[in-house]
């Protein structure tokens, strides 16, 4: 039996779930922040899906993009093409799927503290976000950040818990949590592997996390986190290594007037 977080709409989410990363899209996507877009959006994943509601849809980005055919519209220097629309237009978009019963609650991804306090001051603000999905592991530990949004009611998930090593622009010398030797032998002590330990790390924080595999014998893995706790020292150590490195630095936006990572947190 996996524990639940409970969100601010009542509903109980798994503290641990599975990383759909390359499956189909599962949220809002950029070039969809138009609100005359977003219905539209969430009714097509919702037919890819073969489903009637949605528990949870969250804005993937703050940045909106250009839309039309192209999945990542880019320009000549390789950043992203705005569609000048701002994040409170389409939250509320996004508030109108609530009411019309295709979610049932919504989030948003990706968002610094004070994009998700500018939500939270929208004026007519209909509903909270419920979930802030977060790059976070012991590499970037996003104490500040975490502590803001459980302060508002807001849970946080935590992408890219692994470190993401599959990703396509992952490079041989970055830091590998798999591989640290202190997340290793922390793992030794308890009979566990490195994965296990850095998933653990955030049941331990009132934080979701979605590791990714495609591996049936790692999947399995990933959920039998239950039978054992770290202790607070293990769990000092892991806070320990935290260097703000990013696995996400999405330099593709980093001129976009939504871009969340210029912020301290
Ligand atoms: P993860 O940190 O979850 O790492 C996934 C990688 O770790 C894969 O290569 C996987 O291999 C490997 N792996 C999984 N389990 C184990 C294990 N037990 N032992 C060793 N290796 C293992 O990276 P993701 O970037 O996929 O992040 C997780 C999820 O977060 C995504 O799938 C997506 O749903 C979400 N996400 C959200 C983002 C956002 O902007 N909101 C951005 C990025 C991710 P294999 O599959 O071969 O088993």
């Amino acid at each position: 039996m996996i524990p639940a977080v409970t969100l601010n709409n009542g509903a109980k989410m798994p503290i641990v779930g599975l990383g759909t990363w390359r499956a189909d899209p599962g949220k809002l996507w950029s070039t969809f922040h138009l609100p005359s877009l977003v219905r539209g959006a969430c009714e097509k994943t919702l037919s890819d899906l073969k489903l009637d509601y949605m528990d949870l849809y969250l804005m993937h980005f703050p940045m909106g993009a250009k839309p039309g055919g192209e999945f990542f519209p880019v320009d000549e220097n390789e950043q992203i093409i705005s569609d000048d629309s701002n994040f409170l237009d389409t939250w509320e978009a996004m508030e109108e799927l609530v009411d019309a019963g295709l979610v049932k609650a919504i989030g948003i991804s990706n968002f610094n503290k004070d994009q998700t306090e500018a939500i939270l001051n929208k004026p007519g603000l209909k509903y909270k976000p419920a979930v802030n999905q977060i790059e976070c592991h012991p590499y970037l530990t996003q104490e500040k950040l975490i502590n803001y949004c459980h302060s508002k009611g807001i849970a946080v998930t935590a992408y890219g818990p692994l470190g993401s090593p599959d990703r396509p622009w992952a490079s041989s010398d970055e830091p590998s949590l798999l591989e640290d030797p202190k997340i290793k032998a922390i793992a030794t002590k308890y009979n566990k592997t490195p994965a296990q330990v850095l998933i653990r790390f955030h049941t331990q924080r009132n934080v979701i996390v979605i590791a990714k595999s495609a591996t049936p014998h790692r999947i399995k893995e990933n959920f039998e986190l239950f039978d054992f706790e770290l202790s607070q020292d293990d769990m000092k150590t892991l806070l320990s290594l935290n260097k703000n490195w990013r696995a996400f630095q999405m330099p593709w936006a980093s001129k976009h007037k939504d871009f969340p990572l210029n912020a301290e947190y």
